[in-house]
């Protein structure tokens, strides 16, 4: 019987169900599948971007554990694609590979001033946050008053973030430079602001309703943003997460703190809706002093048109949460302006021609760009690996599909590779360094470190 050895790269969500989701396939050929991740420990956006205060999203971990746990996937962590293997390698050991890289650089906003001292990009922030070990340790929070642009739940976890104290964060996982990074921060309002209104806001109720309930902020909402055009009312109407949407928010203008006065937490959180961002206005230093931007209106067809009134809120920090590009991979076809590799239902296409490459797939964010849930990433994966399957004609013939082949080279090339016992080490030793603490675990940031804890050194 046939043996088809896949490789996979990126061991996030996306990975970990393509795998999944092949090996229980009904299929006519034996499969072997090794995963390869850039980084030292598995779970994507999952570990590394989902808030550390969500602990149940944070728990489909679990899930994906148990896939890995089974035993039938072997996983290379610390290795990247395009650096430590390349496309080359892959063909000459595997006979297809599915890339599963997500999409995880800032969307940027094309406005003066966007790369002001004191500007971010959300996605290292909250890289920062969750420990990842490629981003700096020190995280600047000198500002007091902060402009978050964006409305969907990215710009929610990260004025959440901002806005919380930090001794609510304790029972979470964060390491300690992150702790220390927030007990020390200055910030006392955070702005979140959305060219539309709030009935065409992206964020989800449940998300939108824990800023409401964090302890010491008071939501600021403001009374010419609740005009409503016919065609919100439309939406608020016949949509069912809208009408909660325009509940939650209709229930936090009922409180004595919603117009900003009458407050006595010691943060704000304001939501501004109809503002198109126009500049972050510097100092000569170049830092960031304002957020400007033009109030817009509805159109009546559930989009804007600007109004010409320019206002500004002085701010000391902006944060972009205005979405995620994927990052091209060295060899693949990369559709730039959308930020993913194009593709047919994850077969992944010739820009110039529309055909597909054999052996070469896609899945996940890289693939359909940075929209949906974890759940979501399950789906697609079937979707690809059902692809995968059907190619077998068109399948590359690797001159070395030995499993052993291919530790040979990594180790031929000094890779410092790490394997599930590896992940294994370093995910109990995170839990017993929250043991004491009474917390889940407390992540190791440093990747040497984590590699170290991971290869027993
Ligand atoms: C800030 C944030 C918060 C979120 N919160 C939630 C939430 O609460 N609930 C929810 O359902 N969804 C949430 N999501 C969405 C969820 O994270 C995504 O749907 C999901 O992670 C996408 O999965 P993926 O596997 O395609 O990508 P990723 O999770 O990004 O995984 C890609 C993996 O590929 C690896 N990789 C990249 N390049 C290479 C390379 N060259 N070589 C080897 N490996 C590589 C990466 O290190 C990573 O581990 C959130 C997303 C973000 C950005």
């Amino acid at each position: 019987m046939t043996k088809l050895r896949l490789a996979i790269i990126g061991a996030g969500p996306a990975g970990i169900y393509a795998a999944d989701n092949l090996l229980k396939a009904e299929r006519k050929f034996d499969v072997s599948i090794d995963l390869f991740e850039r980084l030292p420990a598995p779970y994507g956006l999952v570990r590394y971007g989902v808030a550390p205060d969500h602990p149940r999203i944070k728990g489909i971990i679990t899930a994906l554990r148990d896939v890995l746990d089974r035993g039938d996937i072997r996983i290379f962590g610390n290795v990247e694609f395009g650096t430590d293997l390349t496309l080359d390698d892959l063909r000459e050991h595997y006979h297809a590979v599915i890339f599963a890289t997500g999409a995880v650089r800032d969307s940027p906003l094309p406005i003066p001033g966007a790369d002001a001292i004191g500007s971010f990009g959300a996605g290292d922030f909250v890289s920062w946050y969750d420990g990842h070990p490629d981003v700096p340790r020190e995280w600047p929070l000198e500002a007091a008053s902060v402009a978050v642009v964006g409305n969907g739940n990215v710009a929610l976890d990260v004025s959440r973030m901002l806005a919380k104290h930090v001794e609510d964060l304790l029972p979470t996982e964060i390491p300690p430079n992150v702790h220390d990074g927030l007990a020390a921060s200055k910030v006392t309002d955070v702005h979140v602001f959305g060219r539309r209104g709030p009935a065409q806001v992206k964020f989800t109720p449940l998300e939108l309703r824990e800023l409401g309930e964090l302890r010491d902020v008071d939501m600021v909402l403001y009374d010419e943003d609740f005009d409503y055009d016919e065609a919100s009312k439309e939406a608020i109407a016949t949509n069912k997460q809208v009408m909660v949407i325009d509940r939650i928010l209709q229930s936090w203008r009922q409180r004595p703190s919603a117009n900003g006065a009458g407050g006595e937490a010691s943060r704000r959180l304001h939501l501004h809706f109809y503002a198109k961002p126009l500049q972050v206005r510097t100092d000569a230093e170049g830092r960031a002093i304002a957020f400007v931007y033009e109030r817009t209106r509805p159109d009546g067809q559930g989009g804007v048109v600007g109004t010409g009134e320019v206002r500004e809120v002085p701010v000391q920090a902006v944060y972009r949460a205005i979405g995620y590009f994927g990052s091209p991979l060295p060899g693949i076809p990369f559709d730039k302006r959308h930020g993913v590799v194009p593709n047919r239902e994850g077969q992944v296409l010739r820009k110039e021609s529309n055909e597909h490459v054999p052996g070469v797939y896609a899945t996940g964010w890289v693939k359909r760009g940075p929209v949906g849930l974890i759940g979501h990433t399950k789906s697609d994966a079937m979707e690809t690996v059902r692809h995968v399957i059907n190619d077998q004609a068109s399948w590359w013939n690797p001159a070395h599909p030995e499993e052993e082949s291919i530790r040979q080279l990594l180790a031929e090339r000094g890779v410092a590779w790490t394997d599930l016992d590896g992940w294994h080490r370093l995910d109990a030793h995170e839990i017993a360094l929250g043991e004491p603490h009474e917390r889940a675990r407390i992540k190791v940031v440093p990747r040497d470190e984590m590699v170290r804890i991971s290869r027993g050194e």
